[in-house]
């Protein structure tokens, strides 16, 4: 379980590689559902994709076909390869201006082309984690992930009056965080014990009636 901060194509990959399996909120999970992002043209979400050819079908019509391929690495090292699709022809494209951003290109609008940049590897990540995300094990897991992650920052600053550490240097440092995560431990514990939470891993959904 992860946030949206940290969905990646490489932490995709890693949780894979390690045979587990990712519910990361996509980063634009929460702007997907808003009016202004459904209805912006020059977004890849909002073609239609035909599966065979490998080309994108944009608002006017036109074809986005593929021009080649890209290595991008990230700042990790880690290795991208994206595919570069190119509009057939923009040339008399009433959309220009919503589908073409970039304000700061020097090339003037009217003589720029549709262009995009895809990692498919991420694509097909991203396609499966939000499946798993909308379903009812990763709404819990999400639900969880938020009470158990965040509140506990909550509860070492505000419950425990945690607002700086003590010492100085990363051993002491990290020797003072063991220390507050042990206390914390034990407070969650000692709460299990009186609530009768005990072997209970995770908080249900409350559904609404
Ligand atoms: S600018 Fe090009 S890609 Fe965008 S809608 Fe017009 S024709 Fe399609």
């Amino acid at each position: 379980m992860a946030d949206a901060g940290y969905e990646s194509e490489e932490n995709y990959g890693f949780i894979e590689k390690n045979g587990q399996i990712a519910f990361i909120k996509p980063a634009n999970y929460e702007i997907s559902k808003k009016r202004k992002y459904k209805n912006d043209i020059s977004r890849v979400e909002n073609m239609d994709y035909e599966k065979d050819t490998d080309t994108y079908i944009c608002k006017n019509g036109k074809r986005l076909e593929v021009t080649g391929t890209i290595n991008r690495k990230s700042r990790t090292g880690y290795q991208m390869v994206k595919t570069q699709y190119q509009c057939e022809d923009c040339k008399d494209s009433n959309y220009k201006a919503q589908c073409i951003k970039g304000r700061n290109c020097k090339t003037p609008l009217e003589e720029r082309t549709k262009r995009l940049e895809i990692s498919k590897e991420f694509m097909k990540y991203r396609k499966e984690d939000l499946v798993r995300i909308v379903s009812d094990e990763g709404i819990e897991l999400r639900i969880n992930r938020s009470i158990q992650a965040e509140g506990s920052f909550a509860q070492i600053k505000q419950d425990m009056g945690f607002r700086r550490y003590l010492t100085r240097g990363t051993q002491n440092v990290l020797a003072e965080s063991i220390f507050l995560a042990l206390g914390n431990n034990m407070n969650k514990l000692h709460r299990k014990i009186q609530n009768g939470r005990l072997g209970k891993y995770l908080h249900s959904v409350k559904k609404s009636a």
